[in-house]
């Protein structure tokens, strides 16, 4: 549990432990300079008695308390407040590839620092105003971000956006708040309230939240992306339309820890929303029947996926054995009992360059139209909100297919926009959820005509809520549960 700020000096090595050329190791604290000189020797002319100036950097080696040479290190010092924490920062520069970082580390902590909890430097930074909370949040989904969109987004945030709002409408309330108090306490010396006034102010706070609350969607996905399972019968191309619309420009090269084996997993960056794919029947190519269809893993990745992409044979049109796949997915169609899909689906009619191609089997009618629907069975016509053709081997329709997904998903202005600005996340859009709803009760109180002391009881609790997205005011809890989802030195 982390507690209120203590006098710890604390270190922790703040690189990534893959393989890299450089680990760093960061000091934070008042005795982050004594504690890093009893692990440092410089290199070159320095005499005994010799410390560092700030923002400047050192060469030389890092020892243990018996003077073994551990690493050759850089030593970068920074003292408060021009530091990330507004503490004393001394950072070991030090070869990478684990073992050195892991040396110096283990001589700091004998040196008598203590090690760093998960977000602990940033939750510093925070304690001693250099960030506010939602600044802090961001800094974690930064470091978190899986496309250029969401980094933006992040760093938005970092540099005020969400924090900085929220004071504006604090300050307000404070001023609302400092006049209905007034009124209290001299109530005959001060002209009554101007009530329409005081409901246009309300108002126009509210607008404020109103606003915030409106990217929280964007926030949503650009923070946790989409699940989108691709189910359909053997054959049809979903293995191909995920290796097509993931060998793309659209590819996300960053390793996603916790890929599971049993589901082909990709991941791909749509219009900035970070889309994890999930083909689920196709790995094996099995003979046994059950297998092949692969009704169980699709049942399970399509009940828990944001989006269901059905893929069927554009040529073939929809066939006796979509049915039964769509019946072991949608039951008798969405909300009917057998339904196991709870999210949105898309309907993709893949191999569309057979189609075009030319009569194919019993398909007289068959047009060349890349919109022309797909005929479906009376029970599927509602499950699907579009209708997309694709071929997966000419990689054609995938453009289509992002504007489908991004539709769905009610993000196409995420697109358009290019430029992604702040957006609030969960815990900051409860807490502005319950602002607004107190400045409600307020705007009531004040049409009912109640007494000022139940006005500025709404009010308070309105400025409590707000207070917490950007830290004014918040409980210890909210702090634990925000900066104990940080990664280990940041
Ligand atoms: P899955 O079982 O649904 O994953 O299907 P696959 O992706 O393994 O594809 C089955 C076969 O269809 C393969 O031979 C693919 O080359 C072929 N295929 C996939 N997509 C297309 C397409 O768009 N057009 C054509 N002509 N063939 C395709
Ligand atoms: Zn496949």
């Amino acid at each position: 549990v982390l507690t209120t700020q203590d006098e710890d000096t604390i270190s922790s090595i703040i690189t990534g432990l893959s393989a890299g050329s450089v680990s760093i190791i960061r000091l934070s604290g008042t005795e982050a300079v004594p504690i890093a000189l009893k692990a440092f020797r410089p290199g070159g002319r320095f005499r005994i008695g010799w410390s560092p100036a700030s923002h400047r950097v050192y060469y030389g080696t890092a020892v243990d308390g018996d003077e073994n040479v551990l690493d050759e290190v850089l030593l970068l010092v920074m003292l408060s407040p021009r530091s990330y924490t507004a503490e004393d920062v001394v950072e070991f520069h030090c070869h990478g590839g684990g073992v050195c970082a892991a040396r110096v580390q283990r001589a700091l902590i004998e040196a008598g620092a203590r090690p760093a909890k998960p977000g602990e430097f940033t939750l510093r930074a925070f304690l001693n105003g250099r960030l506010d909370l939602a600044q802090a949040e961001s800094v974690s989904e930064l470091v978190g971000a899986r496309t250029a969109a969401a980094a933006d987004s992040a760093l938005a945030g970092l540099r005020g956006g969400v924090g900085s709002a929220v004071s504006d409408m604090r300050r307000q309330c404070l001023d609302l708040l400092a006049e209905l108090e007034a009124r209290l306490d001299f109530d005959e010396d001060l002209p009554p309230i101007d009530v329409p006034a005081l409901k246009s102010q309300i108002e126009a706070i509210q607008a404020g939240i109103e606003k915030a609350l409106r990217t929280a969607r964007a926030g949503s996905l650009l923070r946790r992306g989409l699940q989108v399972a691709i189910v359909g019968r053997p054959n049809v191309g979903k293995s191909s339309l995920l290796n097509a619309w993931t060998n793309s420009d659209r590819a996300i090269v960053t390793e996603i820890a916790g890929t599971t084996r049993d589901v082909l997993e990709a991941q791909l960056s749509v219009g900035g929303v970070p889309v994890t794919l999930l083909d689920t029947a196709g790995i094996r190519d099995s003979t046994d029947v059950v297998e092949r269809i692969g009704v169980e893993r699709s049942q399970a990745a399509a009940a828990a996926a944001d989006v269901v992409i059905m893929v069927v044979d554009s040529a073939e049109g929809w066939t006796d054995a979509d049915t039964e796949i769509y019946r072991s997915l949608w039951g008798d169609g969405p909300g009917s009992s057998g339904c196991r899909v709870r999210g949105p689906a898309l309907l993709v009619a893949n191999k569309d360059d057979l189609r075009a191609a030319g009569p194919a089997s019993g398909g007289a009618t068959a047009s060349t139209d890349e919109h022309a629907p797909l005929p479906l069975p009376v029970l599927a016509r509602e499950t699907f909100s579009a209708t997309v053709r694709t071929s997966a081997s000419q990689r054609k329709g995938l453009e289509s297919l992002d504007a489908a997904l991004l539709d769905l998903a009610g993000a196409p202005q995420l697109a358009a926009s290019g430029g992604v600005s702040w957006a609030v996340n969960e815990r900051q859009a409860e807490a502005l959820v319950r602002s607004h709803e107190a400045l409600m009760r307020l705007s009531e109180s004040v049409a009912a005509d109640l007494p000022l002391d139940f006005w500025t009881i709404d009010l308070r609790s309105a400025l409590l809520a707000l207070g917490e997205v950007s830290g004014d005011e918040v409980a210890e809890e909210v702090l634990d549960n925000v900066f104990s989802r940080f990664c280990i030195g940041k």
